[in-house]
């Protein structure tokens, strides 16, 4: 019996791009139902703030010419491609969601995207974040929170809001984001798909308005591992234009049959850290069930994770002020300084009205927490922590070959809920912030679902390397996804969105 085509938005990015390859499906029909797609849900999950029909329409015609002309179709080819909006793509509005910089295009296009574009991929529009990417739950936006695809009072997470909803609700198969501090794998994790954050300098930068230039990745989002080792092979690998790129050949993924043998390195603090209820209990029979697999779990303690909230918060702080320094009215976007007497009242009321509270807030902390005087109570005591943090993790590694644990305390928070409370927002980033700081690879899988107060919400799990073991974490991801969830979680269509 021969099957049905499946409409190819039930399609992984892989299989999509197959289909595509042998013309079993035409890219510009795809192209034009996906942009129908989005439409029709934008209103309802505010995942996109900007598409580029016109140019995404012109390359599909283009790519489907050439194949039929007989060229060899690229990886990714015809396959729709969210981008965060703080990343840079000639024809896009690159806003990082913030009046500051509304209006701004970028003349442009930043590394990763040029790769994923040259196998094929077909950028569709820019997605909805959290303010500079400062934020966890996606309500830090000038344009307004994205809601969950699971459920419309809950927080998709943060700050990759759009890419990870619009991944999640099948409007793309692809989608990147950025992860400083946990803004790709915990939005993974509270939507249901999969997530990865390179080791640090894997990817390269170029392109991605910085926030806190030592602990930012460019990451993919996608509903499978197998899309996001596609992703990153692609996107990885030296670039001239960014100096602290890693000098390395891109990766070529890893064969691994399965767990058996594999030390998996369960951390105590981690465990702990995660609400009582249904999430810990599905997260303790997720690792039976890595156990039964074959896995051998050791117990590893990681003391330094009760300070990594605050030593992220400080050295990302003080990156950001210094990096958001640049928006000072004169040479990007906003300038709202009508009646201005001097120099100094201009840049204080273009950033007054430019930038959010947040966003504000990051900055008065990161200027105060490395001004003269304070800077070695704080940052410089933050920078030793981190190196703490990094040897810990080190240490860790010599009793397992991965640690796993939950992806975030909670699943995810309802809309409004931290609103008065910056750290209680803080707090869900406890489990992927000292991975960042120890600039270590690290995917976020979907691992089930879990009933809270009668609404059914994802729950992650995230498998965390040594520094430059991306390839380990996608293989090892790879086989416990089908471990912890062999049914591919499936959020409701954007119009029955709960
Ligand atoms: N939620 C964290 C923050 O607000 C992480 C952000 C990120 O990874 N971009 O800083």
């Amino acid at each position: 019996m021969s099957a049905l085509p499946r409409a190819w938005h039930e399609l992984d990015a892989h299989q999509l791009a197959l289909e595509h390859a042998r013309g079993a499906l035409s890219v510009v029909a795809t192209i034009d139902d996906c942009l129908r797609r989005i439409e029709a849900a934008n209103g309802r999950l505010n995942a996109f703030l900007a598409l580029d029909a016109k140019r995404a329409r012109a390359r599909a015609a283009t790519l489907e010419a050439a194949r039929r002309a007989g060229e060899r179709p690229g990886k990714l080819h015809g396959v729709p491609l969210a981008i965060k909006a703080n990343q840079a793509c000639r024809g896009l509005e690159t806003n990082c969601a913030s009046r500051m910089l509304a209006g701004w295009r970028a003349p442009y296009t930043a590394t990763a995207i040029e790769r994923l574009e040259a196998e094929g991929a077909i950028v569709v529009g820019a997605t909805n974040m959290d303010e500079y990417a400062m934020g966890s739950t996606g309500e830090h936006s000038a344009h307004g929170a994205t809601k969950n695809p699971w459920s419309a009072a809950h927080a998709p997470g943060g700050s990759s809001s759009g890419s990870a909803a619009a991944v999640a609700a099948r409007l793309v198969p692809l989608a990147l984001g950025s992860d400083t501090g946990g803004s790709v794998r915990q939005p993974a994790a509270w939507c249901g798909i999969a997530g990865l954050k390179p080791t640090w300098g894997r990817v390269s930068r170029h392109g991605l308005v910085a926030f806190a230039s030592s602990l930012d990745c460019i990451a993919p989002l996608a509903r499978c591992v197998e899309d996001l080792e596609l992703a990153l092979c692609i996107m990885a690998g030296a670039d001239p234009r960014d100096a602290s790129c890693l000098p390395k050949e891109a990766p070529v993924p890893l064969a691994l049959e399965g767990l058996a043998g594999m030390r998996l390195g369960v951390v105590a603090e981690w465990r702990e850290a995660l609400v009582p209820g249904p999430a810990r209990e599905l997260h303790a029979a997720n690792l039976r069930a890595l156990g039964a697999a074959g896995a051998e779990l050791v117990e590893v303690s990681l003391a330094t994770t009760r300070h990594a909230i605050a030593c992220y918060y400080i050295v990302a702080a003080v990156e950001a002020a210094s990096n958001l320094s640049r928006y000072d009215g004169s040479r990007y976007g906003l300038r709202a300084d009508e009646g201005a007497r001097s120099l100094a009242a201009s840049m204080s009321m273009t950033r007054r009205a430019g930038f959010g509270a947040e966003v504000q807030r990051r900055i008065v902390l990161g200027t105060w927490a490395h001004s003269a005087g304070w800077s070695a109570r704080w940052h410089q005591q933050a920078a030793r922590v981190r190196t703490k943090v990094a040897r810990e993790f080190a240490a860790a590694f010599e009793q397992c070959d991965l640690l796993v644990g939950p992806t975030a305390p909670t699943p995810a928070l309802r809309l409004g809920s931290h609103a008065s409370d910056p750290s209680a927002m803080y707090a869900c980033d406890a489990l992927t912030t000292p991975v960042s700081l120890a600039g270590l690879p690290a995917a976020s899988i979907p691992a089930g679902l879990v009933e809270i107060d009668g609404t059914r919400l994802p729950f992650g799990l995230q498998l965390v390397g040594p520094l430059e073991a991306d390839q380990l974490v996608l293989a090892a991801s790879r086989v416990a996804e089908r471990i912890v969830c062999p049914e591919r979680l499936r959020a409701p269509e954007p119009e029955d969105l709960p």
